[in-house]
C-alpha cells in the first residue's frame, strides 16, 4: 500500500459533490492551531486531513495561527508548530496567517454587529452572567444591559477598547437568544478585556476577540471554502453562521465536523502535556516518551509512518480511543523494508574464543539487510574477545532455548559458529566471562559434518565496539485513558524510560541522528538527536520488533 494513497471519507465525499455541482471551482482548507504548545499526533491527523485534501484536489491549504489569547501564547510555539508541519511534508498558501493578522477586521465588524443591535457591552460580573444563562434544562435570563441603545453601546465599546475598564468588568456579547436551545447561542461574549501583551500585536490591543466570533471570520476573509474541526464543536457550528450571516461578508465556509484522534496510554490535550513538562516527568515537549510530533521525531518516527497512520485510522465522525499498537505497526512495517541492519550489545557480558588467534583481526562483510541487497554491505571487524547479550548465555537449558549454553553451540550472527566450554564467575555468582572454542570452517556455511546449529545470537568485538547509552522506552501511562484520571500524573509509569549502558559495532559511531536502525534482536533505535556524539552516543528505542502491546491487555 502506497503510504500516501488518499483514502475515502465522508469529508472528501462532500467535496466531491461541491466540486462536481459548481458550488466550488478549488477547495480552500486550513489548519488552525493555537501556539500554546507543540503539535501532538492528534494535530497530525487534522493536518494530514487539511493540507492532504489540498494537495490531492490541486487545492490550497493555510496555515494559520489562532492566536486570540495572548496569555498562554508563545513565539517558541509558532516556530516549534511551522517546523513540525515542513518535517511531516507538507507545505502552506503563502505567509503563515494569524488570526491577529485581522484584528482590525473583527472589530470593525463587532462595530456592525453593535450597529445592527446585535451585540451590546454587559457591565455584569462574570458570576451574573453565568447565572443568567440558564443550563441545558432551564433558558436563561436577559442580561440587563441587553436592550442598551445601539449609541450607548458604541461608546461603551470604543471605552472599551481604549483602556477605560479593567479586565472582567465590561465585555462585548452577541445579541442572540437567551433561551436557544444551544447554549452557544446565549448571548455569547464576543469579545473582552485584556491587558495583556500580544506575540504578534504587542501592546496595540487591550480588547481580544473570541474564539467562535474570530475563527469564522477569518476563514471567511481567507475565503476558506470547508472548515474542518473535531466534534466538540458541533454546537458552535450555530455561532459560527450566524456571525457570518449577521456581516456583510461575502464568503461562508462550510464547517465540518470529525471526531479527534484519542490514543491509548498517553494524554493529548496541550494544557496536560504541557503540564508534564512544567512539572518535570518528562524532559521536555520533545521528550522522546512525548506523543508529540517533535517528541516522535526524535525518537525515530519518520514522515511517511505518521502519515500513514492518519490514512489508517480514517476519518469519521465516530469517537473512539486508537490502540497504541496500530501507530507502532506504521513504523515497524516502514523501518522493516528500509532500516539498516546493525549489531549492538545492550547488557554485555565478556565472551572469549580460546583458539582464536590473539591479536587478530577479521573485517567481516555483513548485509545490511537481509532482504534487500540494493542497501549493500558493511565491514563488521571480529576478534578474540566479543561481548554478546547476557541473557543470550545460560549455564543450562531445555531444547526451547535456541542460544548459546555450556557445551553446545551456536552461531554468531555474520560469523563463524562456536561451543561453549566452561565459564568464570565473581564472588558473588555472577559470570563475567564465557570461554568458548570457534569451528573456523563455518565462516558463511553450515559445519562440514553436516551437524546441525539452530541458533544465531548477536555480538560485538570487544575492542573495537563503541560504548553506548541505549534509551528503552514503554508507554507513558498505566492506565489506557489517563486523561479521565482525576490526577493523571499518579497514573504515570515509572519504569517508562530504563537506561543500558552497552555497545555497538563501529559503524554505528556516525549514526545520523533520527535515523533508525534496526538492532539485529533487540529492536528499531536511532541517535538522540539532541544527547549523541561521536565521543557519547546515545540511542533511542523508537519500537521494538514485535508488537508488546496486544498480548498484555
Ligand atoms: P488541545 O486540547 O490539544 O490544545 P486544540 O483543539 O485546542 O487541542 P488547536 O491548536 O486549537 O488544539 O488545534 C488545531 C487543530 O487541530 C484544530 O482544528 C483541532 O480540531 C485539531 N486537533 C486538535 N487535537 C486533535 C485531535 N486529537 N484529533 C484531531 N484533530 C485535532
Ligand atoms: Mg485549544
Amino acid at each position: 500500500m502506497a503510504a500516501d494513497a488518499p483514502r475515502s471519507n465522508f469529508i472528501r465525499q462532500i467535496i466531491d459533490k461541491d466540486l462536481a455541482s459548481g458550488k466550488h471551482d478549488q477547495v480552500h482548507t486550513r489548519f488552525p492551531p493555537e501556539p500554546n504548545g507543540f503539535l501532538h499526533i492528534g494535530h497530525a491527523k487534522s493536518i494530514v486531513l487539511n493540507f492532504g485534501i489540498a494537495e490531492d484536489y490541486q487545492g490550497q491549504c493555510n496555515l494559520r495561527f489562532d492566536d486570540t489569547n495572548p496569555l498562554k501564547e508563545k513565539v517558541d510555539y509558532v516556530n516549534s508548530i511551522q517546523e513540525d508541519v515542513r518535517w511531516l511534508g507538507y507545505h502552506w498558501e503563502g505567509k503563515p496567517r494569524y488570526s491577529s493578522d485581522y484584528f482590525d477586521q473583527l472589530h470593525a465588524y463587532a462595530v456592525e454587529l453593535i450597529e445592527k443591535g446585535l451585540a451590546y457591552v454587559d457591565f455584569s460580573t462574570q458570576e451574573a452572567m453565568r447565572e443568567m444563562r440558564g443550563t441545558l434544562k432551564e433558558p436563561g435570563v436577559n442580561s440587563p444591559y441587553r436592550d442598551t441603545s445601539v449609541e450607548e453601546n458604541l461608546k461603551h465599546f470604543a471605552d472599551m477598547t481604549a483602556g477605560k475598564y479593567e479586565e472582567g468588568k465590561a465585555a462585548l456579547r452577541a445579541k442572540i437568544d437567551m433561551s436557544s436551545p444551544f447554549m452557544v447561542l446565549r448571548d455569547p461574549v464576543i469579545y473582552r478585556v485584556r491587558f495583556a501583551h500580544h506575540h504578534q500585536t504587542g501592546d496595540k490591543w487591550c480588547v481580544y476577540p473570541m474564539y467562535d466570533f474570530t475563527h469564522c471570520i477569518s476563514d471567511a476573509l481567507e475565503g476558506i471554502t470547508h472548515s474542518l474541526c473535531t466534534l466538540e464543536f458541533q454546537d458552535n457550528r450555530r455561532l459560527y453562521d450566524w456571525v457570518l450571516d449577521n456581516i456583510s461578508i461575502d464568503c461562508h465556509p462550510q464547517q465540518i465536523e470529525f471526531s479527534r484522534l484519542n490514543l491509548q496510554y498517553t494524554v493529548m490535550s496541550k494544557r496536560k502535556l504541557n503540564l508534564l513538562v512544567e512539572e518535570g516527568k518528562v524532559s521536555g515537549w520533545d521528550d522522546p516518551r512525548m506523543p508529540t510530533i517533535a517528541g516522535m521525531r526524535r525518537r525515530g518516527y519518520t514522515p511517511d509512518s505518521i502519515r500513514e497512520f492518519c490514512h489508517r485510522i480514517g476519518v469519521t465522525k465516530m469517537d473512539n480511543q486508537v490502540e497504541m499498537s496500530m501507530l507502532e505497526a506504521c513504523i515497524r512495517d516502514e523501518l522493516n523494508q528500509q532500516a539498516p541492519r546493525a549489531m549492538a550489545v545492550i547488557d554485555p557480558v565478556r565472551l572469549v574464543i580460546e583458539n582464536y588467534p590473539e591479536g587478530e583481526v577479521e573485517q567481516l562483510q555483513a548485509p545490511n539487510h537481509p532482504n534487500d541487497e540494493s542497501m549493500g554491505s558493511r565491514e563488521v571487524p571480529f576478534a578474540r574477545e566479543l561481548f554478546i547479550e547476557r541473557e543470550d548465555f545460560r549455564e543450562s537449558a531445555n531444547k526451547k532455548y535456541k542460544r548459546l549454553v555450556l557445551d553446545k553451540e551456536v552461531r554468531l550472527r555474520n560469523a563463524y559458529v562456536i561451543k561453549a566450554e566452561r565459564v568464570e564467575k565473581d564472588a558473588d555468582g555472577n559470570i563475567t566471562t564465557i570461554f568458548c572454542s570457534y569451528d573456523a570452517d563455518t565462516l558463511g556455511k553450515d559445519p562440514a559434518d553436516g551437524r546441525k546449529v539452530k541458533g544465531v545470537i548477536h555480538w560485538v568485538a570487544a575492542d573495537h565496539a563503541k560504548p553506548a547509552e541505549f534509551r528503552l522506552y514503554d508507554r507513558l501511562f498505566q492506565v489506557p485513558n489517563p486523561g479521565a484520571e482525576e490526577d493523571f500524573f499518579s497514573t504515570l509509569n515509572p519504569q517508562s524510560l530504563i537506561v543500558k549502558q552497552g555497545f555497538v559495532e563501529p559503524s554505528l559511531a556516525q549514526a545520523e541522528a533520527e535515523k533508525s536502525y534496526q538492532f539485529e534482536r533487540i529492536g528499531y533505535f536511532c541517535a538522540d538527536s539532541k544527547d549523541s556524539s561521536a565521543e557519547q552516543l546515545v540511542f533511542n528505542q523508537t519500537v521494538g520488533l514485535r508488537d508488546t502491546w496486544s498480548d498484555e491487555a
